[in-house]
Protein backbone atom coordinates (compact mmCIF):
# COMPACT_ATOMS: atom_id res chain seq x y z
CA UNK A 1 0.00 0.00 0.00
CA UNK A 2 1.21 3.57 -0.67
CA UNK A 3 -0.51 6.90 0.12
CA UNK A 4 -0.09 9.59 -2.43
CA UNK A 5 -0.18 13.29 -1.43
CA UNK A 6 -1.10 16.49 -3.64
CA UNK A 7 -1.93 19.59 -3.81
CA UNK A 8 -5.73 17.99 -4.61
CA UNK A 9 -5.74 16.25 -1.28
CA UNK A 10 -3.90 12.86 -0.15
CA UNK A 11 -5.19 8.95 -1.38
CA UNK A 12 -4.84 7.02 1.55
CA UNK A 13 -3.75 3.24 0.97
CA UNK A 14 -3.27 2.80 -2.61
CA UNK A 15 -2.84 -1.09 -2.79
CA UNK A 16 1.05 -1.69 -4.41
CA UNK A 17 1.02 -5.27 -4.41
CA UNK A 18 -0.20 -7.69 -7.13
CA UNK A 19 -4.21 -8.97 -7.43
CA UNK A 20 -3.05 -12.74 -7.54
CA UNK A 21 -6.74 -14.84 -7.85
CA UNK A 22 -7.71 -11.02 -5.71
CA UNK A 23 -5.29 -11.52 -2.95
CA UNK A 24 -2.65 -8.91 -2.47
CA UNK A 25 0.69 -10.39 -2.82
CA UNK A 26 4.64 -9.17 -3.75
CA UNK A 27 5.86 -10.37 -7.03
CA UNK A 28 7.36 -14.50 -6.58
CA UNK A 29 10.92 -13.17 -6.63
CA UNK A 30 9.94 -9.65 -4.90
CA UNK A 31 10.60 -7.17 -7.53
CA UNK A 32 9.16 -3.76 -7.89
CA UNK A 33 9.26 -1.04 -10.75
CA UNK A 34 8.69 2.67 -10.46
CA UNK A 35 5.76 4.58 -11.45
CA UNK A 36 6.59 7.92 -12.63
CA UNK A 37 4.29 11.69 -12.52
CA UNK A 38 4.39 12.84 -15.77
CA UNK A 39 3.69 15.99 -14.65
CA UNK A 40 7.30 16.30 -12.64
CA UNK A 41 9.20 13.17 -13.77
CA UNK A 42 9.32 12.08 -9.74
CA UNK A 43 8.34 8.72 -8.61
CA UNK A 44 5.27 8.34 -6.97
CA UNK A 45 5.56 4.47 -6.07
CA UNK A 46 7.04 1.57 -6.55
CA UNK A 47 4.98 -1.86 -7.17
CA UNK A 48 5.16 -5.41 -7.50
CA UNK A 49 6.69 -6.76 -11.26
CA UNK A 50 4.96 -9.57 -11.83
CA UNK A 51 7.23 -12.46 -13.37
CA UNK A 52 6.33 -14.99 -16.06
CA UNK A 53 5.74 -17.39 -12.65
CA UNK A 54 2.93 -15.23 -11.60
CA UNK A 55 1.32 -14.69 -14.72
CA UNK A 56 0.86 -18.29 -14.94
CA UNK A 57 0.12 -18.90 -11.20
CA UNK A 58 -2.58 -16.84 -11.56
CA UNK A 59 -3.91 -18.76 -14.61
CA UNK A 60 -3.78 -21.97 -12.68
CA UNK A 61 -6.12 -20.21 -10.12
CA UNK A 62 -8.62 -18.81 -12.88
CA UNK A 63 -8.63 -22.25 -14.33
CA UNK A 64 -9.47 -23.18 -11.30
CA UNK A 65 -12.57 -21.32 -10.68
CA UNK A 66 -13.35 -21.28 -14.53
CA UNK A 67 -15.96 -23.95 -14.28
CA UNK A 68 -17.37 -22.79 -11.35
CA UNK A 69 -17.69 -19.22 -11.86
CA UNK A 70 -19.21 -20.16 -15.29
CA UNK A 71 -21.99 -22.13 -13.46
CA UNK A 72 -22.62 -18.82 -10.49
CA UNK A 73 -26.44 -17.75 -11.28
CA UNK A 74 -25.81 -14.86 -13.54
CA UNK A 75 -27.95 -12.53 -11.10
CA UNK A 76 -25.30 -13.16 -8.27
CA UNK A 77 -22.53 -12.42 -11.30
CA UNK A 78 -24.59 -9.03 -11.89
CA UNK A 79 -25.12 -8.41 -8.43
CA UNK A 80 -21.13 -8.11 -8.14
CA UNK A 81 -20.62 -6.00 -11.19
CA UNK A 82 -23.44 -3.50 -9.42
CA UNK A 83 -21.69 -3.38 -6.07
CA UNK A 84 -18.40 -2.64 -8.11
CA UNK A 85 -20.55 0.25 -10.04
CA UNK A 86 -21.66 1.72 -6.66
CA UNK A 87 -18.09 0.76 -5.27
CA UNK A 88 -16.02 3.18 -7.93
CA UNK A 89 -18.58 6.07 -7.61
CA UNK A 90 -18.21 6.19 -3.81
CA UNK A 91 -14.54 6.27 -4.52
CA UNK A 92 -14.35 8.61 -7.67
CA UNK A 93 -12.32 11.17 -6.00
CA UNK A 94 -9.89 8.71 -5.00
CA UNK A 95 -9.76 7.11 -8.73
CA UNK A 96 -9.60 10.26 -10.61
CA UNK A 97 -6.88 11.44 -8.43
CA UNK A 98 -4.64 8.26 -8.31
CA UNK A 99 -5.19 8.46 -12.36
CA UNK A 100 -4.20 11.60 -13.14
CA UNK A 101 -1.20 11.28 -11.09
CA UNK A 102 0.17 8.39 -13.01
CA UNK A 103 -1.11 9.53 -16.45
CA UNK A 104 -1.27 13.23 -16.63
CA UNK A 105 -4.57 14.28 -17.80
CA UNK A 106 -6.80 16.99 -15.98
CA UNK A 107 -9.01 16.11 -13.44
CA UNK A 108 -11.94 17.40 -14.88
CA UNK A 109 -10.95 14.94 -17.51
CA UNK A 110 -10.06 12.40 -14.81
CA UNK A 111 -13.61 12.65 -13.13
CA UNK A 112 -15.06 12.49 -16.37
CA UNK A 113 -13.34 8.59 -17.21
CA UNK A 114 -14.35 7.42 -13.28
CA UNK A 115 -17.75 8.36 -14.36
CA UNK A 116 -17.46 6.62 -18.34
CA UNK A 117 -15.36 3.92 -17.05
CA UNK A 118 -17.51 3.26 -14.31
CA UNK A 119 -20.66 2.86 -16.69
CA UNK A 120 -19.76 -0.40 -18.23
CA UNK A 121 -19.74 -2.28 -14.70
CA UNK A 122 -23.29 -1.17 -14.82
CA UNK A 123 -23.84 -1.90 -17.92
CA UNK A 124 -22.70 -5.04 -18.27
CA UNK A 125 -24.23 -5.65 -15.04
CA UNK A 126 -27.41 -5.55 -16.54
CA UNK A 127 -26.41 -7.57 -19.64
CA UNK A 128 -25.04 -10.58 -17.12
CA UNK A 129 -28.48 -11.14 -16.81
CA UNK A 130 -29.80 -11.13 -20.71
CA UNK A 131 -27.24 -13.47 -22.84
CA UNK A 132 -30.25 -15.44 -24.68
CA UNK A 133 -29.83 -18.51 -26.83
CA UNK A 134 -32.18 -20.01 -29.77
CA UNK A 135 -34.92 -22.74 -30.51
CA UNK A 136 -35.85 -23.83 -33.43
CA UNK A 137 -37.07 -27.50 -35.51
CA UNK A 138 -34.78 -29.03 -37.79
CA UNK A 139 -36.43 -28.62 -41.33
CA UNK A 140 -36.49 -31.99 -42.39
CA UNK A 141 -38.58 -32.38 -38.76
CA UNK A 142 -35.90 -35.02 -37.46
CA UNK A 143 -34.95 -33.29 -34.09
CA UNK A 144 -34.63 -29.98 -32.48
CA UNK A 145 -31.88 -26.77 -32.78
CA UNK A 146 -30.82 -25.56 -29.47
CA UNK A 147 -28.65 -23.22 -29.28
CA UNK A 148 -26.63 -21.85 -26.11
CA UNK A 149 -24.25 -19.56 -24.78
CA UNK A 150 -21.31 -20.60 -23.10
CA UNK A 151 -18.45 -18.58 -21.69
CA UNK A 152 -15.01 -18.33 -23.77
CA UNK A 153 -12.62 -19.46 -20.99
CA UNK A 154 -9.90 -17.58 -18.83
CA UNK A 155 -9.19 -14.58 -20.79
CA UNK A 156 -5.90 -12.27 -20.98
CA UNK A 157 -6.10 -8.70 -21.07
CA UNK A 158 -3.45 -6.23 -21.96
CA UNK A 159 -4.82 -2.39 -21.45
CA UNK A 160 -3.03 0.75 -22.64
CA UNK A 161 -2.23 3.55 -20.55
CA UNK A 162 -4.62 6.92 -22.02
CA UNK A 163 -7.59 5.37 -20.05
CA UNK A 164 -6.12 3.76 -17.03
CA UNK A 165 -9.41 2.62 -16.15
CA UNK A 166 -11.84 2.73 -18.84
CA UNK A 167 -10.41 0.37 -20.69
CA UNK A 168 -10.18 -2.18 -18.36
CA UNK A 169 -13.33 -2.00 -17.18
CA UNK A 170 -14.56 -2.49 -20.74
CA UNK A 171 -12.89 -6.02 -20.85
CA UNK A 172 -13.33 -7.22 -17.25
CA UNK A 173 -17.49 -5.98 -17.10
CA UNK A 174 -18.30 -7.75 -20.16
CA UNK A 175 -15.72 -10.80 -19.43
CA UNK A 176 -17.06 -11.26 -15.65
CA UNK A 177 -20.87 -10.87 -16.74
CA UNK A 178 -20.50 -13.75 -19.28
CA UNK A 179 -18.71 -16.02 -16.77
CA UNK A 180 -15.08 -15.88 -17.73
CA UNK A 181 -12.17 -15.44 -15.31
CA UNK A 182 -9.64 -13.04 -16.66
CA UNK A 183 -6.24 -12.20 -16.02
CA UNK A 184 -5.47 -8.43 -16.39
CA UNK A 185 -2.00 -6.66 -17.06
CA UNK A 186 -2.25 -2.90 -17.32
CA UNK A 187 0.30 -0.89 -18.68
CA UNK A 188 3.49 0.27 -16.78
CA UNK A 189 2.92 3.76 -16.76
CA UNK A 190 -0.55 3.59 -14.67
CA UNK A 191 -0.95 0.20 -13.02
CA UNK A 192 -1.85 2.30 -9.84
CA UNK A 193 -6.26 2.79 -11.05
CA UNK A 194 -5.92 -0.95 -12.14
CA UNK A 195 -4.45 -1.82 -8.47
CA UNK A 196 -7.30 -0.01 -6.79
CA UNK A 197 -10.03 -1.18 -8.94
CA UNK A 198 -8.54 -4.53 -7.76
CA UNK A 199 -9.56 -3.61 -4.23
CA UNK A 200 -13.07 -2.46 -5.18
CA UNK A 201 -13.85 -5.92 -6.57
CA UNK A 202 -12.61 -7.57 -3.30
CA UNK A 203 -15.00 -5.98 -1.47
CA UNK A 204 -17.55 -6.20 -4.16
CA UNK A 205 -17.03 -9.77 -2.79
CA UNK A 206 -15.88 -11.42 -6.33
CA UNK A 207 -14.97 -15.04 -5.38
CA UNK A 208 -11.02 -15.76 -5.05
CA UNK A 209 -9.31 -16.66 -8.31
CA UNK A 210 -11.73 -15.53 -10.74
CA UNK A 211 -9.78 -11.80 -11.37
CA UNK A 212 -5.60 -11.19 -10.98
CA UNK A 213 -4.21 -8.08 -11.87
CA UNK A 214 -0.40 -8.22 -13.27
CA UNK A 215 1.22 -5.14 -13.65
CA UNK A 216 5.01 -5.52 -15.33
CA UNK A 217 7.80 -4.20 -16.75
CA UNK A 218 8.26 -7.32 -18.94
CA UNK A 219 5.12 -7.19 -20.58
CA UNK A 220 5.89 -10.23 -23.50
CA UNK A 221 7.67 -12.35 -21.14
CA UNK A 222 4.94 -12.40 -19.27
CA UNK A 223 2.25 -12.49 -21.85
CA UNK A 224 4.37 -14.82 -24.08
CA UNK A 225 4.20 -18.30 -21.49
CA UNK A 226 0.33 -17.55 -21.06
CA UNK A 227 -0.66 -17.11 -24.65
CA UNK A 228 1.31 -20.58 -25.36
CA UNK A 229 -0.73 -22.10 -22.69
CA UNK A 230 -3.65 -23.74 -24.13
CA UNK A 231 -5.71 -23.63 -20.83
CA UNK A 232 -5.97 -19.64 -21.37
CA UNK A 233 -8.79 -19.32 -24.39
CA UNK A 234 -9.15 -15.47 -25.18
CA UNK A 235 -6.95 -12.34 -25.93
CA UNK A 236 -8.57 -9.18 -25.53
CA UNK A 237 -5.66 -6.45 -26.13
CA UNK A 238 -6.27 -2.68 -26.76
CA UNK A 239 -3.10 -0.61 -27.64
CA UNK A 240 -0.95 0.41 -30.77
CA UNK A 241 -1.49 -1.78 -34.41
CA UNK A 242 1.78 -3.19 -34.35
CA UNK A 243 2.27 -4.68 -30.64
CA UNK A 244 -2.02 -6.09 -31.77
CA UNK A 245 -0.47 -7.50 -34.83
CA UNK A 246 2.10 -8.93 -32.80
CA UNK A 247 -0.45 -10.91 -30.75
CA UNK A 248 -2.62 -12.03 -33.48
CA UNK A 249 0.68 -13.77 -34.62
CA UNK A 250 1.18 -14.96 -31.21
CA UNK A 251 -2.57 -16.20 -30.73
CA UNK A 252 -2.27 -18.74 -33.67
CA UNK A 253 -0.50 -21.91 -31.98
CA UNK A 254 -3.42 -22.05 -29.21
CA UNK A 255 -6.11 -20.89 -31.79
CA UNK A 256 -7.24 -18.22 -29.13
CA UNK A 257 -10.24 -16.05 -29.70
CA UNK A 258 -9.11 -12.53 -29.80
CA UNK A 259 -10.15 -9.16 -29.97
CA UNK A 260 -8.26 -6.29 -31.23
CA UNK A 261 -8.71 -2.36 -30.14
CA UNK A 262 -5.74 -0.79 -32.10
CA UNK A 263 -4.82 2.48 -33.12
CA UNK A 264 -7.18 5.17 -35.23
CA UNK A 265 -6.39 8.01 -37.68
CA UNK A 266 -9.27 10.05 -37.22
CA UNK A 267 -10.98 12.10 -39.98
CA UNK A 268 -13.25 14.84 -38.72
CA UNK A 269 -15.14 16.41 -41.91
CA UNK A 270 -16.43 20.21 -42.12
CA UNK A 271 -19.18 20.22 -45.09
CA UNK A 272 -19.73 23.58 -46.52
CA UNK A 273 -23.41 23.61 -45.22
CA UNK A 274 -21.87 22.81 -41.33
CA UNK A 275 -23.00 25.06 -38.56
CA UNK A 276 -19.02 25.93 -38.08
CA UNK A 277 -19.11 27.18 -34.49
CA UNK A 278 -20.78 23.68 -33.55
CA UNK A 279 -17.91 22.06 -35.25
CA UNK A 280 -15.65 24.15 -33.48
CA UNK A 281 -16.70 22.85 -30.41
CA UNK A 282 -16.50 19.26 -31.54
CA UNK A 283 -13.52 19.69 -32.75
CA UNK A 284 -11.95 20.77 -29.13
CA UNK A 285 -14.14 17.94 -27.91
CA UNK A 286 -12.99 14.96 -30.68
CA UNK A 287 -9.22 16.91 -30.72
CA UNK A 288 -8.55 17.59 -27.13
CA UNK A 289 -10.18 15.27 -25.16
CA UNK A 290 -7.10 13.53 -22.97
CA UNK A 291 -4.85 16.00 -24.34
CA UNK A 292 -5.33 14.07 -27.59
CA UNK A 293 -4.06 10.58 -26.09
CA UNK A 294 -7.37 8.77 -27.72
CA UNK A 295 -7.50 6.12 -29.93
CA UNK A 296 -10.55 7.63 -31.49
CA UNK A 297 -8.66 11.67 -31.34
CA UNK A 298 -9.42 13.38 -34.54
CA UNK A 299 -6.69 13.29 -36.36
CA UNK A 300 -7.04 14.86 -39.90
CA UNK A 301 -9.47 17.72 -39.94
CA UNK A 302 -10.86 18.19 -43.54
CA UNK A 303 -12.45 21.35 -44.31
CA UNK A 304 -14.66 22.67 -47.09
CA UNK A 305 -12.65 25.80 -48.88
CA UNK A 306 -16.05 27.62 -48.12
CA UNK A 307 -16.02 27.09 -43.91
CA UNK A 308 -11.94 26.81 -43.44
CA UNK A 309 -10.55 30.17 -42.86
CA UNK A 310 -13.24 30.87 -40.81
CA UNK A 311 -13.05 27.57 -39.26
CA UNK A 312 -9.18 27.48 -38.33
CA UNK A 313 -9.72 31.12 -37.02
CA UNK A 314 -12.15 30.01 -34.44
CA UNK A 315 -10.20 26.60 -33.63
CA UNK A 316 -7.13 28.51 -33.44
CA UNK A 317 -7.91 30.84 -30.96
CA UNK A 318 -9.80 28.16 -28.50
CA UNK A 319 -7.11 26.10 -28.62
CA UNK A 320 -4.49 29.02 -28.13
CA UNK A 321 -6.69 29.54 -24.81
CA UNK A 322 -5.81 26.13 -23.45
CA UNK A 323 -4.15 26.30 -19.87
CA UNK A 324 -1.39 23.68 -20.29
CA UNK A 325 -0.44 22.18 -16.24
CA UNK A 326 -0.03 19.61 -14.10
CA UNK A 327 -3.48 17.43 -14.10
CA UNK A 328 -3.86 17.86 -10.61
CA UNK A 329 -4.64 22.20 -10.82
CA UNK A 330 -8.22 22.70 -11.14
CA UNK A 331 -7.43 25.19 -13.64
CA UNK A 332 -5.43 23.26 -15.96
CA UNK A 333 -7.07 22.43 -19.37
CA UNK A 334 -4.35 20.28 -21.24
CA UNK A 335 -1.75 18.15 -19.08
CA UNK A 336 1.86 16.45 -20.07
CA UNK A 337 1.96 13.82 -22.29
CA UNK A 338 2.15 10.70 -20.68
CA UNK A 339 6.09 10.19 -21.01
CA UNK A 340 9.47 11.80 -22.50
CA UNK A 341 8.72 9.49 -25.40
CA UNK A 342 5.33 10.53 -26.32
CA UNK A 343 5.96 14.24 -26.27
CA UNK A 344 9.41 13.81 -28.00
CA UNK A 345 6.90 11.30 -31.17
CA UNK A 346 4.58 14.66 -31.28
CA UNK A 347 7.54 17.02 -31.49
CA UNK A 348 9.11 15.30 -34.04
CA UNK A 349 5.75 15.12 -36.28
CA UNK A 350 5.13 18.98 -36.04
CA UNK A 351 8.62 19.18 -36.86
CA UNK A 352 8.30 17.06 -39.83
CA UNK A 353 5.19 18.85 -41.34
CA UNK A 354 7.25 22.34 -40.75
CA UNK A 355 9.74 21.29 -42.35
CA UNK A 356 8.66 20.20 -45.49
CA UNK A 357 6.26 23.45 -45.50
CA UNK A 358 3.56 23.55 -42.86
CA UNK A 359 2.35 27.05 -41.03
CA UNK A 360 2.51 27.29 -37.51
CA UNK A 361 -1.32 29.08 -36.62
CA UNK A 362 -0.19 28.04 -32.44
CA UNK A 363 1.58 26.14 -30.31
CA UNK A 364 4.17 24.20 -31.97
CA UNK A 365 6.81 23.40 -29.27
CA UNK A 366 7.66 22.15 -25.82
CA UNK A 367 8.04 24.18 -22.99
CA UNK A 368 11.10 24.43 -21.04
CA UNK A 369 10.80 23.18 -17.73
CA UNK A 370 9.96 19.54 -15.53
CA UNK A 371 6.78 17.29 -17.46
CA UNK A 372 6.65 16.03 -20.76
CA UNK A 373 4.41 18.96 -21.78
CA UNK A 374 3.86 20.12 -25.19
CA UNK A 375 2.13 23.44 -26.36
CA UNK A 376 -1.36 22.93 -27.92
CA UNK A 377 -1.24 23.75 -31.76
CA UNK A 378 -2.66 23.91 -35.05
CA UNK A 379 -1.12 23.47 -38.31
CA UNK A 380 -2.32 24.38 -41.76
CA UNK A 381 -1.26 24.31 -45.59
CA UNK A 382 -0.23 20.89 -44.78
CA UNK A 383 2.29 19.03 -47.36
CA UNK A 384 0.38 15.81 -48.79
CA UNK A 385 3.11 14.00 -48.23
CA UNK A 386 3.58 15.30 -44.15
CA UNK A 387 3.75 11.90 -41.67
CA UNK A 388 1.50 13.82 -39.68
CA UNK A 389 -1.67 13.10 -41.93
CA UNK A 390 -0.23 9.43 -41.79
CA UNK A 391 0.40 8.53 -38.43
CA UNK A 392 -1.57 8.26 -35.28
CA UNK A 393 -0.45 12.19 -33.70
CA UNK A 394 -1.69 10.92 -29.87
CA UNK A 395 -1.20 15.17 -28.41
CA UNK A 396 -2.44 17.81 -28.78
CA UNK A 397 -1.77 18.81 -32.71
CA UNK A 398 -4.85 20.08 -35.06
CA UNK A 399 -4.24 19.71 -38.31
CA UNK A 400 -6.32 21.18 -40.65
CA UNK A 401 -6.59 21.02 -44.65
CA UNK A 402 -8.93 22.26 -47.19
CA UNK A 403 -10.98 20.30 -49.35
CA UNK A 404 -13.63 21.71 -52.44
CA UNK A 405 -16.23 19.02 -53.44
CA UNK A 406 -17.65 16.26 -50.97
CA UNK A 407 -15.83 13.39 -53.02
CA UNK A 408 -12.84 14.80 -52.15
CA UNK A 409 -13.45 15.12 -48.94
CA UNK A 410 -15.08 11.34 -48.08
CA UNK A 411 -11.70 10.34 -50.55
CA UNK A 412 -9.38 12.45 -48.06
CA UNK A 413 -11.02 10.79 -44.70
CA UNK A 414 -10.34 7.21 -46.26
CA UNK A 415 -7.31 7.24 -47.29
CA UNK A 416 -5.62 5.80 -44.08
CA UNK A 417 -5.41 2.10 -42.97
CA UNK A 418 -6.77 2.82 -40.03
CA UNK A 419 -10.90 2.50 -39.88
CA UNK A 420 -11.68 3.11 -36.44
CA UNK A 421 -13.82 6.65 -36.05
CA UNK A 422 -14.54 9.08 -38.08
CA UNK A 423 -16.31 12.41 -37.54
CA UNK A 424 -18.25 14.96 -39.93
CA UNK A 425 -20.18 18.39 -39.23
CA UNK A 426 -23.38 19.15 -42.44
CA UNK A 427 -26.91 20.32 -41.88
CA UNK A 428 -27.96 17.98 -44.71
CA UNK A 429 -29.36 14.99 -43.86
CA UNK A 430 -29.41 13.24 -46.77
CA UNK A 431 -25.98 14.21 -47.29
CA UNK A 432 -25.80 12.89 -43.61
CA UNK A 433 -26.71 9.36 -44.21
CA UNK A 434 -24.97 9.32 -47.57
CA UNK A 435 -21.48 10.50 -45.94
CA UNK A 436 -22.23 8.25 -42.77
CA UNK A 437 -22.20 5.09 -45.60
CA UNK A 438 -19.62 6.03 -47.51
CA UNK A 439 -16.90 6.67 -44.42
CA UNK A 440 -14.73 3.10 -43.80
CA UNK A 441 -14.76 3.51 -39.46
CA UNK A 442 -16.15 1.07 -37.29
CA UNK A 443 -17.93 4.40 -35.60
CA UNK A 444 -18.85 7.93 -37.38
CA UNK A 445 -20.52 10.91 -35.36
CA UNK A 446 -22.96 12.64 -37.03
CA UNK A 447 -22.23 16.66 -35.80
CA UNK A 448 -20.92 15.05 -32.57
CA UNK A 449 -17.35 15.51 -31.07
CA UNK A 450 -17.99 12.69 -28.71
CA UNK A 451 -18.68 9.62 -29.47
CA UNK A 452 -17.86 6.48 -26.55
CA UNK A 453 -20.91 5.41 -25.08
CA UNK A 454 -20.96 2.14 -22.80
CA UNK A 455 -24.17 1.41 -24.57
CA UNK A 456 -22.89 1.32 -28.11
CA UNK A 457 -20.32 -0.99 -29.37
CA UNK A 458 -17.33 0.45 -29.94
CA UNK A 459 -14.87 -1.13 -32.01
CA UNK A 460 -12.50 -0.35 -35.54
CA UNK A 461 -11.64 -2.39 -39.22
CA UNK A 462 -8.96 -2.20 -41.18
CA UNK A 463 -5.54 -1.62 -39.59
CA UNK A 464 -7.88 -0.43 -36.06
CA UNK A 465 -8.71 -4.09 -35.18
CA UNK A 466 -11.72 -6.31 -34.33
CA UNK A 467 -14.35 -6.97 -31.92
CA UNK A 468 -16.45 -4.43 -30.18
CA UNK A 469 -16.88 -3.27 -26.70
CA UNK A 470 -19.73 -2.10 -25.00
CA UNK A 471 -23.14 -2.24 -26.06
CA UNK A 472 -25.24 -5.61 -26.34
CA UNK A 473 -21.99 -7.22 -28.55
CA UNK A 474 -19.38 -6.13 -26.06
CA UNK A 475 -20.54 -9.68 -23.90
CA UNK A 476 -20.31 -11.81 -27.31
CA UNK A 477 -16.85 -11.25 -27.58
CA UNK A 478 -16.52 -13.82 -24.19
CA UNK A 479 -18.84 -16.25 -25.48
CA UNK A 480 -19.07 -19.21 -27.68
CA UNK A 481 -21.79 -20.42 -29.19
CA UNK A 482 -22.58 -24.50 -28.68
CA UNK A 483 -25.59 -26.18 -30.39
CA UNK A 484 -26.91 -29.00 -28.71
CA UNK A 485 -28.92 -31.32 -31.33
CA UNK A 486 -32.49 -32.62 -29.53
P1 LIG B 1 1.10 -0.20 -26.71
O1 LIG B 1 0.65 -1.09 -27.81
O2 LIG B 1 2.52 0.20 -26.66
O3 LIG B 1 0.81 -0.89 -25.30
C1 LIG B 1 -0.46 -1.36 -24.95
C2 LIG B 1 -0.30 -2.47 -23.94
O4 LIG B 1 0.39 -3.56 -24.55
C3 LIG B 1 0.50 -2.10 -22.71
O5 LIG B 1 -0.06 -2.75 -21.59
C4 LIG B 1 1.88 -2.67 -23.01
O6 LIG B 1 2.62 -2.98 -21.86
C5 LIG B 1 1.51 -3.93 -23.75
N1 LIG B 1 2.54 -4.44 -24.64
C6 LIG B 1 3.45 -3.73 -25.35
N2 LIG B 1 4.23 -4.56 -26.08
C7 LIG B 1 3.80 -5.83 -25.82
C8 LIG B 1 4.20 -7.13 -26.26
N3 LIG B 1 5.20 -7.29 -27.12
N4 LIG B 1 3.53 -8.19 -25.79
C9 LIG B 1 2.50 -8.05 -24.92
N5 LIG B 1 2.08 -6.85 -24.46
C10 LIG B 1 2.72 -5.75 -24.91
O7 LIG B 1 0.12 1.03 -26.75
P2 LIG B 1 0.10 2.29 -25.78
O8 LIG B 1 1.15 3.24 -26.20
O9 LIG B 1 0.04 1.86 -24.35
O10 LIG B 1 -1.36 2.87 -26.11
C11 LIG B 1 -1.57 3.74 -27.17
C12 LIG B 1 -2.19 2.98 -28.33
O11 LIG B 1 -3.41 2.37 -27.92
C13 LIG B 1 -2.57 3.91 -29.45
O12 LIG B 1 -2.21 3.36 -30.70
C14 LIG B 1 -4.09 4.00 -29.33
O13 LIG B 1 -4.75 4.32 -30.52
C15 LIG B 1 -4.42 2.64 -28.86
N6 LIG B 1 -5.75 2.64 -28.24
C16 LIG B 1 -6.78 2.04 -28.91
C17 LIG B 1 -8.04 2.03 -28.36
C18 LIG B 1 -9.18 1.37 -29.08
O14 LIG B 1 -10.17 1.09 -28.45
N7 LIG B 1 -9.07 1.10 -30.37
C19 LIG B 1 -8.27 2.64 -27.13
C20 LIG B 1 -7.20 3.25 -26.47
C21 LIG B 1 -5.94 3.23 -27.04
Amino acid sequence: MTTLTTSAGIVDAVPTNLWLGGVQTPAENGATFPVRNPATGEVLTHVADATPADGLRALDLAVGVQREWAATPPRDRAEILRAAFELVRRRAEDFATVMTLEMGKAIGEARGEVAYGAEYLRWFSEEAVRVGGRFGSAPGGNGRILVTKVPVGPVLAITPWNFPLAMGTRKIAPALAAGCTIIVKPAEETPLTMLLLGEVFAEAGLPEGVLSILPTSQASALSGPLMGDPRLRKVTFTGSTPVGKLLVRNSADQLLRTSMELGGNAPFVVFDDADVDAAVDGAMAAKMRNGGQACTAANRFYVSNAVVEEFTDKLTARIAALRTGPGVDPNTDIGPLVNADQRDMVAGLVRDAVDRGARVRTGGFAPEGAGHFYSPTVLDRIPDDARVLREEIFGPIAVVVGFDTEEEGIAAANATEYGLASYFYTRDLDRAMRIAAALDTGMVAVNRGILSDAAAPFGGVKHSGFGREGGTEGIEEYLETKYIAL
